[in-house]
């Protein structure tokens, strides 16, 4: 087999074989394939796309280039919920201690921040001596006694993924839609789960803008996943604002912390129960919705979801007295304030750029060598729907670096639209795909 002969084949829009495509990903994870062939062909699928056929053989290549993890013996249902990624979205800190507390286990295997969102692994490092570089013996020793554990990518997890991510990322071949169903559910579906909820995030803060591309994208996963026998519901939510009022690394441990002690801004905590919910539901502890959010609500009252986190926390080397005493989290030296320019109701927000500044700041990488700032960041005083006066903050800013914050600033001023009429306010859940399964 030459994979020459492969990309020509995909070039023209025939439907490649099983064998083809494992050669392929066997290419990539053992650095036999050369990367101006692998790439090509990467654009070949950009351009023509991929039948279900080929999509299942690439998931399931993908999935066994590593190790597929088994923590059947382990009592409990494994459940894990990942997100396309959004700005100022930590639903992943609450919602694990919260279903772990409601009796699953939560293997979750999460990744770093990219360009205008961010990454749950840079959140929880913003606590002091957090370790999310655990070996998969002590991945499953903290889930073991924790019921949840929250670590990076390891070497040995669908490795293929490794490669090809990084080609994508640099011949802008990101963007497809197979390509990211194969991505994620061959990382997820290798995290040995018997269910995993999926927030796909739609609007101008989400990866994918519109909510057809976004629902498309989430009809892939939840038919890979289904097809692999793991139970799987995607909700399409919204991202037309940041989720919650802070964005930055440590201020968004913060809120989740507030979120986690029953308090916290109410998107996002509605978020967070809606999600753990479905996966109770999917987990098999409870049978409705309303009764997941009840079990979700009853761990944060009762502050056995809060201990868990704690617990998580001490587990991975961080310091846990974080919980109780969030002034322990690292803090930006300064704040400056970004002012409303008239009197109205804000209407809405260039959510992607609210990302970037917060970016700049230095809370967010370009590239994925780059160091994060955990300090800086953004707490959006104005959401959409509430009134501001002229003159009256709309967000404000923390940094350390004079230099950075000018450019930050000046994307900040255009980022929330003042009117004098009232916005159009959506749900925050726009859909529910693959729910129909369980009733
Ligand atoms: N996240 C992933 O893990 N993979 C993609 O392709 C896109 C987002």
């Amino acid at each position: 087999m030459r994979a020459v002969d492969i990309v020509r084949k995909k070039r023209d829009a025939a439907e490649l074989t099983r064998d083809e495509i494992e050669f392929l990903v066997e290419g990539a994870a053992r650095g036999t394939i050369p990367d101006y062939q692998l790439s090509a062909w990467l654009m070949a699928v950009v351009w023509r796309g991929m039948t279900p056929a080929e999509l299942a053989s690439l998931t399931d290549a993908m999935l066994h280039s590593g190790r597929v993890l088994d923590f059947s013996s382990l009592a409990g249902a494994k459940v894990d919920k990942h997100s396309t990624g959004g700005v100022g979205d930590k639903t992943s800190l609450v919602i694990a201690p919260v279903a772990a507390a409601g009796g699953l286990r939560v293997p979750m295997i999460s990744g770093r921040g990219l360009g205008h969102t961010g990454g749950t692994l840079d959140k929880l490092e913003s606590i002091p001596g957090f370790n999310v570089n655990l070996s998969l013996a002590q991945f499953r020793g903290v889930l073991e006694k924790c019921g949840c554990a929250l670590i990076g990518q390891t070497p040995e997890i669908a490795p293929a993924d490794k490669k090809l991510y990084a080609l994508r990322d640099v011949t802008a071949t990101v963007e497809s839609p197979f390509l990211i169903s194969a991505s994620i559910m061959s990382k997820k579906l290798a995290e040995g789960i018997d269910a995993l909820v999926l927030d796909v995030k739609t609007g101008d803060g989400a990866f994918l803008k519109s909510e057809s591309e976004s629902e498309r994208l989430a009809r892939l996963m939840v038919d890979a996943g289904t097809r692999m026998g793991t139970r799987v519901v995607a909700l399409i939510t919204g991202m037309d604002q940041p989720l919650g009022r802070k964005v930055g690394n440590a201020l968004e441990v913060e809120e989740s912390l507030e979120v986690l002690s029953g308090g916290g801004p109410e998107d996002l905590r509605e978020l967070c129960l809606e999600l753990s919910a479905w996966m109770f539901v999917l987990g098999g502890r409870t049978k409705t919705i309303p009764e997941g959010k009840n079990l979700a609500r009853e761990t944060i009252a009762t502050g056995r979801a809060r201990d868990t986190f704690r617990e998580v926390v001490r587990q991975q080397g961080g310091d846990a007295k974080v919980i109780d005493d969030p002034s322990r989290l690292p803090r930006a030296k300064s704040i400056t304030r970004v002012k409303a320019p008239r009197t109205g109701i804000v209407t809405g927000t260039r959510c992607e750029e609210i990302g970037r500044a917060s970016m700049m700041l230095g809370g967010g990488r370009e590239r994925e060598e780059d160091t994060v700032d955990p300090a800086v960041g953004l707490v959006i005083e104005k959401k959409i729907g509430d009134a501001v006066c002229a003159g009256e903050p709309l967000c404000t800013v923390h940094y350390n670096s004079q230099a950075r914050l000018p450019e930050a600033l000046a994307l900040l001023d255009r980022c929330f639209q003042i009117d004098a009429g009232p916005p159009r306010q959506l749900p925050l859940v726009r859909k529910l795909i693959g729910a129909e399964a369980f009733g």
